[in-house]
C-alpha cells in the first residue's frame, strides 16, 4: 500500500530539526543533503539550484565530491539534471549511464553510480532546482521513495525562496529566484507603468509544513474538503448564477474536479506522508501546475485554473485568509498581478496609486481591458504563469503598448523605460496645455473634438481633455462588465449619471451593440460561423425588441429635460433605421401618454459601418438626424479582414485609395444632404489618419480621450485647404499603391505638422 509512510515520518522529523538548527545556510543545505541520503539509503544526495542564467549550480552534495560544490553547473536541459528541470518532472533509472541525456562530469566523481532518481524542486508550478539520489548498484526506486524525495523537495522549494541560499551561489551568478525575465503577452491597455508587484489574490503563505500528528492532518483535509465542496454547491444553486449554458457548463466542471476522486486521494497520499494538510494541498497543486503548464491544449490548461481555484479555496480554509494589501491600501506605484480578474475587481482598487496590470488570461476584447483602458492604465495579458514567477514587491514594468512585461528588470532596461515613461509624460503635458486652445487648423478651420466613452469612470476624461461632448457613448460596456443583465432602471440611473457629468455637454447614446466579440457573460451563447457577421447589434435589437424599446425607454426617461442623441449601430439597410425608428417614435409616444417627462429634442442618428449602407448614401442621409462612421467595423468588412486577426487587420490601409474614396463618397453625400456626419471609430484618432480625414472634409471626430492631444496638435498645425488640395490630386490618378501614406506623412513633414 502507499501512504502511510514510517520512513517518510522519520525523515520529516529529521528535516525539522536540521530547520531548526542555529547554523548558516551552507551548513544547514549540507547538514540536509546527509539527512535525505541516509534516509533513502543513498550513497549520494546533491542539490542543484537554478540560477539567473537558467543553469543549474550544484549547491551541496552528501556523496559526490565535495571541491565540484558551487563549481558544477549543467546548462538547462543539458544532462539528467537539466532533462528534470525542462520537464519539471520526476526521473528513476536504474541505469543511469544508459540514459541517452546522460552527461559526465569528472569533476564530480559520479561515474560509479548506476541507479539515479531526481525530482524538480517546484514552487507555484515554476523549477526552483533539482534534488537527486543516487546509489552505487543498480536498483528501482520505489513510489514511496519518489514521493519522499518529492516531499523534501517542496521543503528545499520554500528555503530557496526564503531568500536565505542567495549569497551562496558562485561568485557573479544569481539565483533563477531573482532573475529578470522579459514576458511577451497581448496589449490589453496602451501606456508605459512602472512599479512593484502586488498580487491580487496572493498565494496563501504556508508556514507549517511538517505535521505534528498525520492523522489530525487527514482530518483537517477532509473537513476542508467537505466544506469547500459545500461552498460550490451552493454557488451553483445560488440563484443570481444562469440556471443554462456555458456560464452553468463551467460551474459544473468546477463541480465535477471538487469530487475528482484522483485528485482527492493525492492529496491524502501526500498527507500520510507527513506534511500539513495545507502542505499537502501545495504540494499536489505544484505538481499538477508543473504538469499542466507543459499542455499546449488550450481546454486541459482551462482546467489548470479550475484546480488553482479549487485549491486556494481549500488553503484559505486549512489557513485562513491571504495576507495580502487590501484595496483602499494599495502602496505607491502599484502593479497589480493575477490570473485573471474580474472587470468590478479592478474598480475595486484605488486607481491613483495603480501603474499597471499584469494578467495570465485575458485577451484584447476581454472586458478587464475595456475596464483598464478606460481607467488608462497599462495592462497586458496572457503573461503565462505570472503569478508563479512575480514576488510581491519585485520590480515589474508594463509596456502596454508592445504588450510585453519586465520582471525584475535590470537597471539599464529600468533606465530605458523610465526615459519612455518621461518622454510620454512630457507629451502628455505638451498636450494639457493645449487643452484651452481652440481646436481650429492653420487655416481657420474649427474642428469639433469630442470623445469616446462607456462607464462611469471614463466620464471625468471630458474635463481633462476639455472635448466638446461625448461622440459615442458605448452603452453596451454596462452590460458587459455586470453580473446580470441591468434592469431598465439600472440602465436609467447610469444614463442620468452620464448626463449630469456632462452638464450640458452633448452626449451621443448609442444602443447596445452586442453580439459578435461582445459576448454578455449571462446571455445564452450562439455558435455561429461567422459571429462577426452574425446576429449582433440591431439585428438582436430589431429581433428582440424588448431589450432595445427598454433600453430606449431608459435613454428617453434619463434625458428628460436634456437634448438627446441617440445612435443605431451595425445598420445595414435604410430599411432597417426607419424600423427602429419607428419602435424609438413608439417609445416616445408611450412616454408622452403616460404623461411622463422626456428629452427637450431627440436626434436619432445612424452609425455608417456596414458598406451596404454606402449605396443607400442619399436616402439613410435624408432619413437619418446625423451619421456617425465606424471606422473600425467598416473598414473590415469593407476590407473584409477581421479586424482583430493581425495577420490580416494591418494588410490593407484604409488610407488607400479604396478606404479613402468609401469616406469621401459618405462627407459628400452627407453635405448635399446637410446631414451632420461624425468619425466614430478608431480612424478618428490617429494624427495621420484624421490628417487625412479632415483633407476629405471630415470636420467633427470622436476619439478615445488619450488621441484628443495629438490629435489636436496635428490639427493646429495643418493648412486644411492644402491637405485637401494634395489629397484631391493623389485621389484623382491612384496608380494602384497599397496605401497614400507615405504621401500622407511626406506631407505632414513638408507642413511641419506633428503627426
Ligand atoms: C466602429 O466600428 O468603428 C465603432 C466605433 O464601433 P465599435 O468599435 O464599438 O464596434
Ligand atoms: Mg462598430
Amino acid at each position: 500500500m502507499r501512504g502511510a509512510l514510517g520512513g517518510s515520518g522519520v525523515l520529516l522529523r529529521r528535516l525539522r530539526e536540521v530547520m531548526a538548527a542555529p547554523v548558516s545556510p551552507q551548513e544547514r543545505l549540507d547538514r540536509l543533503v546527509v539527512v535525505i541520503a541516509g534516509n533513502l539509503v543513498a550513497e549520494v544526495c546533491s542539490v542543484y539550484v537554478l540560477r539567473e542564467d537558467s543553469s543549474l549550480e550544484l549547491y551541496a552534495t552528501e556523496g559526490l565530491n565535495r571541491e565540484a560544490v558551487h563549481l558544477t553547473t549543467m546548462r538547462a536541459g543539458e544532462g539528467l539534471v537539466g532533462l528534470i528541470a525542462s520537464d519539471a518532472e520526476p526521473l528513476a533509472l536504474s541505469d543511469a549511464q544508459a540514459h541517452p541525456a546522460f552527461s559526465y562530469r569528472p569533476e564530480t566523481g559520479e561515474e560509479i553510480y548506476r541507479s539515479f532518481l531526481g525530482v524538480p524542486i517546484l514552487r507555484g508550478g515554476a523549477v526552483m532546482g533539482v534534488l537527486v539520489v543516487q546509489n552505487r548498484a543498480s536498483r528501482l526506486y520505489s513510489e514511496d521513495e519518489v514521493e519522499s524525495l518529492q516531499t523534501t523537495a517542496m521543503i528545499m522549494a520554500e528555503m530557496i525562496a526564503a531568500g536565505g541560499l542567495k549569497a551562496l551561489s558562485k561568485p557573479g551568478a544569481t539565483i533563477g529566484l531573482d532573475r529578470p525575465i522579459h514576458s511577451i503577452g497581448t496589449t490589453l491597455a496602451d501606456g508605459v507603468g512602472l512599479g512593484h508587484a502586488v498580487l491580487h489574490e496572493p498565494r496563501v503563505a504556508i508556514t507549517n509544513l511538517i505535521a505534528e500528528d498525520p492523522g489530525r492532518e487527514v482530518q483537517r483535509l477532509e473537513a476542508a474538503i467537505a466544506t469547500m465542496r459545500l461552498a460550490i454547491d451552493e454557488l451553483i444553486e445560488r440563484g443570481d448564477v444562469a440556471h443554462t449554458g456555458e456560464h452553468r457548463d463551467v460551474l459544473e466542471t468546477f463541480r465535477m474536479f471538487a469530487h475528482d476522486q484522483g485528485w482527492l486521494r493525492r492529496m491524502r497520499e501526500v498527507v500520510m506522508t507527513g506534511l500539513t494538510a495545507e502542505a499537502a494541498v501545495e504540494r499536489v497543486q505544484s505538481d499538477t501546475r508543473a504538469k499542466m503548464l507543459r499542455q499546449t491544449d488550450p481546454y486541459l490548461r482551462e482546467r489548470l485554473h479550475d484546480l488553482d481555484d479549487l485549491a486556494n479555496r481549500l488553503l484559505r480554509t486549512l489557513v485562513g485568509k491571504s495576507n495580502g494589501v487590501t484595496r483602499e491600501d494599495l502602496p505607491e506605484n502599484a502593479i497589480l498581478i493575477a490570473r485573471s480578474m474580474g472587470p468590478a475587481a479592478l474598480l475595486d482598487y484605488d486607481r491613483r496609486h495603480l501603474r499597471g496590470v499584469v494578467l495570465e488570461e485575458g485577451g484584447p476584447t476581454s472586458h478587464i481591458a475595456i475596464v483598464a483602458r478606460a481607467l488608462g492604465i497599462p495592462a497586458v495579458g496572457e503573461i503565462a504563469n505570472a503569478t508563479a514567477l512575480i514576488q510581491a514587491g519585485d520590480a515589474v514594468i508594463v509596456d502596454g503598448q508592445a504588450g510585453e512585461v519586465q520582471i525584475r528588470p535590470q537597471p539599464d532596461v529600468e533606465n530605458a523605460y523610465k526615459d519612455k515613461a518621461r518622454l510620454r509624460a512630457r507629451k502628455q503635458e505638451q498636450y494639457r496645455k493645449l487643452k484651452t486652445q481652440a481646436a481650429v487648423t492653420k487655416d481657420g478651420v474649427e474642428i469639433q473634438l469630442q470623445i469616446n466613452a462607456g462607464l462611469l469612470v471614463d466620464m471625468a476624461n471630458l474635463d481633462e481633455t476639455n472635448a466638446s461632448g461625448v461622440g459615442l457613448f458605448r452603452t453596451e460596456l454596462q452590460f458587459m462588465v455586470a453580473q446580470h443583465m441591468p434592469t431598465t432602471a439600472e440602465q436609467q440611473a447610469l444614463y442620468g449619471a452620464v448626463l449630469k457629468v456632462a452638464n450640458g455637454r452633448p452626449i451621443t447614446f448609442r444602443t447596445l451593440d452586442i453580439g459578435g466579440d461582445k459576448v454578455l457573460p449571462y446571455m445564452e451563447r450562439l455558435e455561429e460561423e461567422n459571429p462577426a457577421l452574425g446576429w449582433r447589434a440591431i439585428r438582436i435589437g430589431l429581433d428582440r425588441p424588448r431589450l432595445l424599446r427598454g433600453q430606449v425607454r431608459a435613454l428617453l426617461r434619463a434625458g428628460a429635460g436634456c437634448d438627446m442623441k441617440i445612435m443605431l449601430p451595425m445598420i445595414a439597410t435604410v430599411n432597417e433605421f426607419l424600423r427602429a425608428r419607428l419602435l424609438v417614435r413608439r417609445e416616445v409616444a408611450m412616454l408622452e401618454r403616460d404623461g411622463r417627462h422626456g428629452p427637450t429634442s431627440l436626434k436619432l442618428g445612424v452609425m455608417v459601418e456596414v458598406p451596404s449602407l454606402l449605396f443607400e448614401l442619399p436616402e439613410i442621409a435624408r432619413e437619418a438626424d446625423f451619421l456617425s462612421i465606424g471606422t473600425n467595423d467598416l473598414m473590415q468588412f469593407l476590407f473584409a479582414a477581421d479586424r482583430e486577426n493581425k495577420r490580416v487587420s494591418e494588410r490593407f490601409d484604409p488610407l488607400s485609395a479604396a478606404g479613402l474614396r468609401a469616406l469621401r463618397s459618405i462627407v459628400d453625400e452627407a453635405g448635399k444632404a446637410d446631414c451632420p456626419v461624425t468619425v466614430c471609430g478608431e480612424m478618428g484618432g490617429k494624427p495621420i489618419e484624421t490628417l487625412a480625414l479632415i483633407a476629405l472634409g471630415y470636420r467633427s471626430f470622436s476619439m478615445s480621450a488619450a488621441s484628443v492631444g495629438p490629435v489636436k496638435a496635428m490639427l493646429r498645425a495643418l493648412d486644411a485647404g492644402k491637405a485637401r488640395q494634395r489629397l484631391d490630386a493623389w485621389l484623382g490618378s491612384s496608380d494602384g499603391a497599397a496605401s497614400l501614406r507615405p504621401l500622407l506623412s511626406a506631407l505632414a513633414t513638408e507642413m511641419k505638422v506633428p503627426v
